[in-house]
This record gives structure tokens, C-alpha cells and sequence, in this order.
């Protein structure tokens, strides 16, 4: 018999390993970006993360930018999480049997993407209004939020997504959530954003922006809510196509290692990057600021939000500016 591998079933497993035994995970609706564990990653720098699980592969795969190494993520299941891998066997195995007794259904199972069929409901049945969520409110209230934006957002009770703050990404004209990232809040385990499933739409604030006129480009939504006319690509994935849509691309990304590291690999592809160290000479701040809502929260000329006029001066796509983004060669 062949057997039908669900890619639901898959997702299920592979997000119970990625929460258990991982500390960090980078996720977009195309990969999952982890510590590889099967060379460890880099020494030096424990926030390193090399390995991929590619999910728009068929089947998915795994890859590490470091060892090198390349497996389907079944196999890679098998030989290093082989518990997880029996259980997941084992639920392919029950799908298999029950759809055979109605093959009409499993052959139209069969042609439809498993994370697109997915009921949705089971999760966004426990998202309830953050304003019932007192300590949810003060992080928001702490961060600078404003009241008017994280008003929308949601706190979820339970599911997949139990003790995570979601911030919706909407659609402005019509009111339309297209997108939502959960950011881990009171569970103590497991990833630091779950994104929604699916491929969709991932970029935080596209449909609101004027793409005609310069576009800032963060790296996360809550960044993005206080630079005007920006955009969030959720993880790293500076590539999206998505982005092509704008005409004039301003990058702005994190003021630390990583942040300068893509800082770098944006200039030499003659993009513009925002040079963090200029800017903060003439608004300084009485501590580091790794990013915009650091620099919200603690800049002294009580700034709210930047605008096209205060940061324009400060973006380079100059490569001899790559001196104002030092990467700590220890961390790499
Ligand atoms: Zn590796």
C-alpha cells in the first residue's frame, strides 16, 4: 500500500520536537530556522541558527548552512528524534487506514495542501480580547503601544497557541485579518512566535502602506507600528517577493549582530539600510537600543514614532558604510 503522507500530521510533530527541544525557533510560513542539532552549531555564538526545515520542499526538508547536512525531515525525525518519528508513523499509518475505507475522499484529501485544509477554528476559537488580560495590557502599556492598535489584538486561552499574545495583521480598507503571529507570553516553553498556518500573505501592514512612497521594512510588526509607511517581514526573510511591490525599499534592522550581519548582506546587493550608529549620535538614549521599540521606549526627546523626515537622511546603500555595522567574528 502507499501510503498518503499528511503534511497536517507532520506539522503536528514537528512543532511538539521544535517546542521540546529547541530553545529558539525562527518560523515563516516556508521554513522553520533552529540550532542544528546534529553538528551543534556554532560554538562562539549561542543564538546562531543554521539549520532549516524547508516546508515548501515535498518532502519537507531538512538542511544545515554548517554541516552541510541535507535529509527529509521524516528521516531526520528518525534518526535523531526516533520516539516523535514512531508516533508520527503511527498517525500516518491510522489516516491511512481510515481514509482507505472512503478512497473518493482520500483521493481528494490528496490534492489539497494539508495546511490549507486545516480547521482554523480550533485555533482561533480561544483568542479573546487582550483587554481582558491585565498583565497582557502592562506589557503593551510598557512597550509604548498604543492603546488604539493593540486594542484589536488577542490573548489565546488555549490550543495551539495557549498563552500567546496575537497580534493580528489586517487589512486597513477592510477590516480583514490575513495573517497572525503568536508571541509567546506566559507559557514558558516553546517557540517564540507561532505564526499562522498556511501559506499566506506574511507581511505585517502590507496592505496599509503607500507603495508608492518610500517603504521602511522591519523586521517585526511591533517595530513596525512606530516607523510610518512600513512594512514587517516576519522572521529574517528579507526576500519575500512580496516586497518587490514597492518601489522605493528602505531596510531597517535590528541594531545588534545578526541585524548588522544582514545590514551588510543587504548593502553589498546595493540596498538601503538604516545606519543605527549615525542616527543614535544625534538622538542619543541612556542605553543600548537594539531596535525601534527599544528607541521608542527610551529615547529622551519623548519621539513616538518615526517619520519619513526624521530617518530618511540616515539610510546608506553605500558598501564603504559597512564600517558603521560591525559583526562580532566571535559570535559567528
Ligand atoms: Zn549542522
Amino acid at each position: 500500500m502507499n501510503l498518503y503522507y499528511d503534511e497536517f500530521i507532520l506539522e503536528r510533530h514537528v512543532r511538539s520536537i521544535l517546542s521540546r527541544n529547541f530553545t529558539e525557533v525562527f518560523e515563516t510560513s516556508d521554513f522553520y530556522n533552529v540550532r542544528c542539532n546534529v553538528c551543534g552549531d556554532s560554538k562562539k555564538d549561542k543564538y546562531l541558527k543554521r539549520g532549516y526545515l524547508l516546508k515548501n520542499k515535498e518532502p519537507w526538508v531538512y538542511y544545515c548552512h554548517n554541516c552541510q547536512v541535507s535529509m527529509s525531515v521524516p528521516n531526520w525525525m528518525k534518526q535523531y528524534f526516533n520516539d516523535d518519528y514512531k508516533r508520527y508513523m503511527g498517525d500516518v499509518i491510522r489516516q491511512n487506514k481510515s481514509s482507505i475505507m472512503d478512497q473518493n475522499k482520500y483521493d481528494n484529501i490528496k490534492k489539497v495542501k494539508s495546511s490549507q485544509e486545516r480547521d482554523e477554528k480550533e485555533d482561533t476559537k480561544h483568542f479573546k480580547s487582550i483587554l481582558k488580560f491585565e498583565d497582557c495590557v502592562q506589557f503593551c502599556e510598557n512597550r509604548k503601544i498604543p492603546k488604539e492598535v493593540y486594542s484589536k489584538w488577542y490573548y489565546s486561552v488555549g490550543g495551539l497557541y495557549k498563552g500567546r499574545i496575537i497580534i493580528p495583521f489586517r487589512n486597513n480598507a477592510t477590516g480583514k485579518i490575513y495573517y497572525y503571529q503568536g508571541r509567546k507570553f506566559n507559557n514558558k516553553i516553546g517557540v517564540k512566535y507561532l505564526s499562522r498556518y498556511g501559506i499566506h500573505n506574511s507581511v505585517y501592514n502590507y496592505y496599509n502602506v503607500d507603495k508608492d512612497k518610500p517603504v521602511i521594512i522591519l523586521e517585526g510588526p511591533i517595530d513596525s507600528i512606530f516607523v510610518a509607511n512600513s512594512v514587517a517581514v516576519t522572521g529574517l526573510k528579507l526576500k519575500d517577493d512580496r516586497l518587490n511591490d514597492f518601489k522605493q525599499k528602505y531596510f531597517m534592522v535590528d541594531n545588534d549582530n545578526s541585524g548588522n550581519k544582514n545590514a551588510i548582506k543587504l548593502l553589498k546587493l546595493r540596498k538601503y539600510v538604516f545606519n543605527w550608529s549615525k542616527f543614535l549620535k544625534d538622538h542619543k538614549c541612556n542605553r543600548d537600543i537594539k531596535d525601534v521599540n527599544d528607541f521608542i521606549m527610551y529615547n529622551n526627546e519623548n519621539i513616538d514614532i518615526l517619520t519619513w523626515d526624521m530617518i530618511s537622511s540616515y539610510f546608506t546603500n553605500n558598501i564603504t558604510d559597512k564600517i558603521y555595522f560591525p559583526v562580532d567574528k566571535q559570535k559567528t
